[in-house]
């Protein structure tokens, strides 16, 4: 009881953003070294770092849970196998420490420790192929999550109480709290008319996408009724048997910021493989969404953060760069050690090639990830 009990994590007012403060006086931009193909974690970490919500938060969280916390905690085993001394979460940090203290005008970080960590945890990362920057957000946020669930479950059973003070009162993480959405399928079978909802929770949302396109088409085509038939047939309750149905998608639940996969990596039937999508499709700075849960409505209107753009022709090979938009919209660009300021059309060439081809270097680039805060 006592304090453990009262402590609760600061609500983040991402107003007071240190990084968008002192962006006008001088601010520095850090690069990270690049260990072979380490370019898909450098884009994932750059990204995270100057998504404010998230950045403010895992301080906060730091400073608190290691108040909390006593020291012998860290050499526990958790779930996943891992020490809690080695945990991502506990490295991540670290890393965000060394750059926001970084006080060189210019150069870069090694972040060595921190994806050799990687590394040693997921097999998956650990060789020098390319990987999907996707992919590698998707385990880390799952990483950081578990480690902070299982700091909530030492504390829960040391004070004897069902909640916990570090976990949110709907018992979610403040890293679901950021990037957590729902988003609801609605099956109705053909034969019987039997409707079936299913709410899922997601961290991002992955959305198809169509040749000259611009963002909200690809949005609003992705909430649109899909025939489920032949081998996609799906099994009915009430008929006791697969059936034709009809599905819908739709965002039910606004996550603070809006992380959006483009699902530029297609199997393709007639190669055998995945090949990348180049086509076009726009993405504009601010973005207004609308939510739909039941009778309530909602909509928000959302501004780019940051895009991480894949350069290349296929989903084996190429590049990864983060560009992040500061409060005063100008842009820089992360490619690994390089950071340098950019100008907003160089983001635009990253929508991917239109109907006139320019050079083949430029219709390479298209944006993969978007960031886009409340
Ligand atoms: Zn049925």
């Amino acid at each position: 009881m006592g304090a453990a009990v009262t402590t609760k994590l600061p609500v983040i007012d991402s107003s007071t953003d240190k990084i968008s403060d002192t962006e006008n006086h001088g601010r520095i931009y850090t690069g990270l070294a690049n260990f072979g193909t380490t370019c898909y974690c450098n884009s994932v970490i750059q990204s995270l770092y100057y998504c404010s919500p998230f950045r403010q938060q895992l301080f906060e969280y730091d400073k608190m849970i290691n108040s909390m916390l006593e020291k012998s905690v860290l050499r526990t085993v958790m779930p996943t196998g891992t020490k809690r001394q080695d945990a991502l979460l506990l490295h991540l940090t670290n890393l965000f420490y060394e750059l926001e203290n970084f006080k060189k005008v210019t150069g870069f970080l090694s972040p060595h420790k921190f994806i050799s960590e990687v590394k040693m945890q997921n097999l998956m990362f650990n060789n020098d192929e390319h990987h999907d920057a996707h992919e590698f957000l998707h385990f880390l946020l799952n990483d950081v999550i578990e480690s902070i669930r299982f700091d909530s479950n030492i504390l829960k059973n040391r004070i004897k109480q069902k909640h916990c003070c570090i976990m949110l009162d709907d018992e979610k993480t403040w890293v679901e709290n950021i990037f957590g959405g729902t988003v609801q399928s609605k099956t109705k079978c053909l034969t019987c008319e039997r409707v079936s909802v299913v709410n899922q929770a997601v961290l991002d949302i992955s959305i198809e996408t169509s040749e000259n396109s611009t963002l909200s088409d690809c949005l609003l085509r992705s909430t649109n009724k899909e025939y489920m038939q032949d081998i996609d047939k799906v099994f009915c309750e009430c008929c006791n048997s697969l059936q034709e149905s009809e599905r819908s998608m739709r965002m039910v639940k606004s996550p603070k910021v809006l992380a959006i996969h483009l699902k530029r990596f297609k199997f393709v039937e007639k190669f055998q493989q995945h090949r990348k999508l180049q086509h076009k499709v726009e993405f504009s700075d601010t973005l207004d969404f609308n939510f739909e849960d039941g009778d309530a409505h909602s909509s928000h209107s959302y501004r780019l953060r940051s895009v991480i753009a894949h350069l290349g022709n296929g989903p084996m090979e190429g590049h990864y760069v983060a560009m992040v938009r500061d409060t005063s919209c100008s842009w820089t660009l992360f490619d690994d050690d390089i950071v340098e300021k950019i100008d907003a059309d160089l983001v635009k060439m990253c929508y991917g090639c239109g109907e006139k081809r320019t050079t083949k270097r430029n219709s390479s680039q298209t944006g993969y990830i978007l960031f886009y805060e409340l």
